[in-house]
């Protein structure tokens, strides 16, 4: 009987897959540290300017304006 060079997985000795491992507890200071900056620019693209500006004169504003605008936020 000629063997296959490829192994099929309808074969009788097919192995079951085994399962990958997530390392939680690695990848979860680096996921808080991605929310909290996303958030972050979040606030500088959406909500830096007006009542909610946290730094004075309109820089920032002018600086984010184009993201503002791509992410379809109120702005003038
Ligand atoms: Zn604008």
């Amino acid at each position: 009987m000629a063997q296959h060079a490829v192994p099929s997985a309808a074969a009788p000795d097919a192995r079951p897959a085994t399962p990958v491992r997530v390392p939680v507890r690695e990848i979860l200071p680096w996921a808080i540290f991605a929310f909290v900056l996303a958030g972050v620019l979040l606030y500088f693209v959406g909500a830096e300017q007006g009542a909610t500006s946290v730094f004075g004169g309109t820089w920032i504003h002018e600086f984010t304006h184009d993201g503002r605008h791509l992410l379809g936020f109120p702005c003038h």
